[in-house]
Parts: C-alpha cells; structure tokens; sequence
C-alpha cells in the first residue's frame, strides 16, 4: 500500500509518500519534503501561529506536489525544468494511479495550522476518491521508529512490539506503554512546559535562536560538566514530568553574571543533564516496571546524540535486555513520513466528511 501523507500540525508544512509491503512490518520512504517557517520565528523567539498558518497556506500545495514528484524518482532540479501546469499534470497522474490512500495529522496542535492540513487532505480524498486516514500528531512520533533506517533502529532484531514510547518534542512529553499498534495505555507526562519547550525558553534567555535545541546540544559538547540544574520530579514514584522551573533556576543563576560563551555552555551542559536525566530514569524505570524490553523514543528532542547515547549507557548497566530506538534525524522533528508510518500501521480509514481538526486532541 501506498500512501500519502500530510503534516502542518504547527509550524512545518510536510508531504510524504510512504509504502509498506504486506509481508513486511516497516515502512519505506519515497518521498518526503518539508518546508518550515522557522526562520520567521527565530525573528520572534518563538511561533506565532498566525504566521505560521499564512506560510502553510502558501506552502502546502507545492510541497505535495514536490512529494508526489519526488516519489517516482523526479529529482528536484527536474521539477524545476517543468512549468506549473506541467508539475501539476504529473502530480495528478501520481495521486490518481499510485496512491491508495491520504493519511492526514488530525491533532493535537495549532488550529489554523491544522485545518491547512485536514482540508486540504479531505478536498484531495474527495476529488480522487481516496480513503482518508486521520492520524494522531504524537503517537505517530513513535512511529517514526517504524521507517526503515539502519542506525538506531531495532526493526530489524525482531518486533517492535510491546513497546514503551517516550515522546519528547516541542510542546509534548508524554510516556505510554504500547501494547499493539492500536492497543496503548498512557503511563504519565509532562506538568508544565515540555523537554524541547524547556530548552527553546531557557534557549531564549541565553540569547541563542530559535529553536535553541540543536545549538544548545553543540554547545553543551563543548563543555566539561561544571553547573547543577534539578528536575524536581527526578524521584517521585509516578511517570509525570516538570520542567519549567528549569527556566526560574537559571534565570536566577545567571542573574548579574557576565554572560560569555563559557558560562553559556556550561549552562547548556546542565540544562540537558537535568531533563536527560529525568527522561531516562522515568523511562527506564516504566520499562523494568513492566516488563518490556523494546523502549522507542520519539520527537525533536530525540534527534539529540547525547540523550540516545546516555539512554543507552544506562540502560546497558541498569536493563541490559533493554534495545533502544530512535527514528533518524529528519524523522525525528516534525514530517509528514511518521504520519504515514502511523497510518500503514493503524489503517484506520473515516469518510472524509468525518475528519476534522482537534488542536486539544489528547490520549484516549
Ligand atoms: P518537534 O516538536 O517534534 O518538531 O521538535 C521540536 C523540538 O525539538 C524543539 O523544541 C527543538 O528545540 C527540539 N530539538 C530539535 N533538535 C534537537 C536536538 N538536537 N537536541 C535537543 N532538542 C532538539
Ligand atoms: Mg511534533
């Protein structure tokens, strides 16, 4: 089966065109583009969803177009060569032959962004007769872990299944226990601000742009452990997260001190420490609880190499049965594979009058 997928859950514009094999359990990319309108927020420190929601207004039919193109092996500069009724021709030609079905993200996330996404996919299931499938933002997070890639994979050791899923990105920080792909229980989360939302704000107060995650992880390898933050869940019994004082005891911790770019590291240092540390313990500690050996982790925040690789050295010592996934890196931030991956794994088709935006969709 093959499908095509879309992504505008906030502020990145994705389309995919994945294919799973009936005698296979992961999932191949085609296609895959995003566009993002980040820069225009680094400008703001953060998104402003009205903005956001404009450029995917602008952005979402060429990028379906482009993946549409890209599927069948036309390169980028190739589409260049083609005027627009041309492009559209072919992208027509695509849709109608070789897609069997539209997977789009539903929620949760910003409504002007969604409602790019979910209208234009129900406008596109309508007028060439595709089944539609409405796939939840975050737990297709997870199912990332699904899209063949060899590093950091464990689809190939044996089944994925049961599965503990951490998702880290930037508005969620979620721990469930899957049992199936349609059979999961939701074992604790975040209180306040998320991992990745942590680190953009506390990103922000040290003057680095947005999203800060990836400066914040160079420059925290360019620094020798020195400061201390705390989590203050790190040793509670549940599976619940807090990191938003993150932001008041570094503030205050930098109050009347001279910023300079070894301070700055050495705060981006303690910063990872303290969240990485309460992600893994918890995780780990869900895993052992019940019993599970597969742990999945899934969100921009999981794109980072030192998270995937303390996750590893502590479960090495403390689980060592344990195998830990982590989707590649463009898999890791938002795009629209992981919302195909998801829908090949759970397809679940409504009638496209059905589907509908839920910005506060939450696990049920
Ligand atoms: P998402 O919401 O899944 O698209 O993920 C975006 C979040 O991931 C933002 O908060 C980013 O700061 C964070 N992020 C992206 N890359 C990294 C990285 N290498 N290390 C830590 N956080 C990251
Ligand atoms: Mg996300």
């Amino acid at each position: 089966m093959i499908i095509l997928s879309l992504e505008t859950s906030c502020d990145e514009t994705g389309a995919a065109v994945v294919e799973k094999k009936d005698n296979e359990q992961f999932v191949r990319v085609l296609s895959n583009v995003t566009a993002t309108s980040s820069s225009l927020h680094a400008k703001t420190g953060g998104i402003i969803p009205e903005f956001a929601a404009r450029e995917q207004i602008k952005a979402i039919i060429p990028v379906i177009v482009r993946a549409l193109l890209n599927s069948e092996g036309i390169n980028n500069e190739a589409i260049k060569q083609l005027n627009n009724s041309k492009q559209f021709e072919r992208a027509n030609e695509i849709l109608k032959k070789s897609i069997d079905a539209i997977a789009v993200t539903s929620g949760p996330g910003l409504i002007g962004s969604l409602l790019v996404g979910v209208e234009t996919a129900k406008t596109l299931s309508f007028a060439f007769d595709k089944p539609i499938i409405p796939v939840h933002h975050l737990l297709a997070h997870l199912f990332a872990n699904f899209i063949l890639n060899t590093e950091y994979s464990i689809l190939n050791t044996g089944k994925m299944f049961p599965f503990i899923g951490l998702i880290v990105s930037g508005g969620h920080t979620d721990l469930l226990l899957f049992e199936s792909a349609s059979k999961f229980k939701w074992l604790g989360g975040t209180r306040d601000d998320a991992a990745g939302e942590a680190l953009d704000k506390v990103g922000r107060i040290l003057g680095l742009s947005y999203p800060a995650g990836p400066e914040i992880e160079r420059r925290a390898n360019n620094q020798q452990p020195t400061a201390k933050f705390h989590s203050p869940l790190i040793n509670t019994e549940d599976f619940d997260f807090s990191f938003s004082g993150l932001k008041t005891e570094i503030s205050r911790f930098i109050v009347k001190k001279h910023l300079t770019e070894r301070l700055i590291n050495e705060v981006c240092h303690a910063l990872q420490e303290a969240i990485f540390a309460v992600l893994i313990k918890k995780t780990i500690r869900a895993a052992k609880l019940y019993k599970i050996n597969n742990i999945l982790l899934g969100g921009g925040v999981s794109a980072n190499q030192t998270l995937r690789q303390q996750f590893e050295l502590t479960a090495k010592s403390q689980l060592p049965t344990a195998k830990i996934s982590a989707p590649a890196k463009t898999y890791a931030t938002d795009n629209a594979a992981m919302i195909g991956a998801y829908a090949l794994l759970n397809y679940k088709p409504v009638d496209w009058h059905k589907i509908t935006a839920l910005p506060d969709l939450y696990f049920d």
